[in-house]
């Protein structure tokens, strides 16, 4: 790790969504000159999103994008020094705590905080390179208007699969939903509402086994009933193939310092954001297998600043 452009902070938070924005406002309003490092999707997994329901305070929901520029402003208006840039190795062996950023500028914290989210998961077909921007997507909202009164596939039976779903359904002529089990994972609201909308249709045991077409995706083929012994193999003329199945955390910097479960979530004192290291705090979605809420990872992050700076006060140099 280079030392050449190391910048002594006492608060360094990574990743911008819910979680690390409202670390953000805490630590600001407490005078903690907080340096915030946005990461690799400024705004987190809500400038992903469409409307946003669910989170207190907007009887009439909001917009995932507009939600974020307003937690950033709101950060900003108390002082706290939001950049762009990524986090790319960390040495967490002592305090100061070093993050290099951009694989060049190391930060030297006296506390951290890591909120940097997870990452949408792909099905780790070969196809899913193949045609990687000619058709396969993670993500309905950024790329949904290419399939204006087409027909596409979205894969995974949880709520992010049927929001996925009918924000396509607004587009497209033709969703399917391909689940592999019986049935959906998702809240009840949200199956209700796939199963009433009129151009999504619900594909249940069915597994994917491959994309096809010559210029970009075409079709998909998919295998029902696998391994039964009524299997059968099905192609689906399809012009948009999305992925909804789940997320992996982003700690992967952060392993060789601290605990993580079995996937790689950043194991916390129940409870509390604390860490395995003292100074060290996780919030939001890279602390959270279970809620992955907005307003869950919101609180966390008000909690991990609450604790940072009650670790800065008792180790006051
Ligand atoms: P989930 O883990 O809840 O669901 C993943 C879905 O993908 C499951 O149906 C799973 O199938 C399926 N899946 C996983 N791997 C594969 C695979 N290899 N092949 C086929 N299917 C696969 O993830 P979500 O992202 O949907 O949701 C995460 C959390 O965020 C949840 O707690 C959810 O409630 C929450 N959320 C809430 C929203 C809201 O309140 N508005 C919006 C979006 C998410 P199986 O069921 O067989 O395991």
């Amino acid at each position: 790790m280079s030392n050449t452009t190391n910048e002594k902070v006492r608060l360094l938070i990574l990743g911008s969504g819910p979680a690390g924005y409202t670390a953000a406002i805490y630590a600001s309003r407490a005078n903690l000159s907080p340096v915030l490092y946005e990461g690799i999707q400024p705004g987190g997994q809500l400038t992903t999103t469409t409307e946003v329901e669910n989170f207190p305070g907007y009887p009439n929901g909001i917009t995932g994008p507009e939600l974020m520029e307003d937690l950033k402003k709101q950060a900003e208006r108390f002082g706290a020094d939001i950049r762009t840039g990524i986090a790319t190795a960390t040495d967490l062996s002592t305090a100061p705590y070093k993050v290099t950023i951009d694989e060049e500028k190391v930060i030297e914290a006296e506390t951290l905080i890591i909120a940097t989210g997870a990452t949408a998961k792909y099905l780790g077909l070969p196809d899913e390179q193949k045609y990687a921007g000619m058709g396969v997507s993670a993500c309905a909202t950024c790329d949904g208007f290419f399939y204006r009164k087409k027909i596409v596939a979205v894969v995974g039976g949880g709520d992010t699969a049927c929001e996925e779903a009918l924000y396509l359904a607004g587009l497209a002529k033709q969703v399917y939903l391909i689940v592999r089990k019986p049935f959906l994972r998702a809240s009840k609201v949200m199956q209700q509402r796939v199963f009433d909308a009129p151009n999504i249709t619900v594909l249940f045991e069915h597994n994917t086994l491959g994309l096809f077409g010559d210029n970009g995706v075409e079709g998909v083929h998919l295998v029902k009933r696998k391994g039964t012994p009524d299997e059968e193999k099905v192609d689906l003329a399809i012009d948009g193939f999305f992925l909804a199945i789940g997320h992996t955390p982003n700690s992967k910097i952060f392993k060789p310092w601290m605990e993580t479960d079995e996937v790689g979530y950043i194991k916390t004192v129940p409870g509390t954001p604390r860490t395995n290291i003292p100074g060290v705090f996780a919030a939001g979605d890279i602390a959270d297998p279970h809620y992955r809420q907005a307003i869950t990872a919101a609180g966390s992050g008000c909690a991990a600043a609450l604790e940072a700076e009650r670790y800065l006060s008792e180790h006051k140099k």
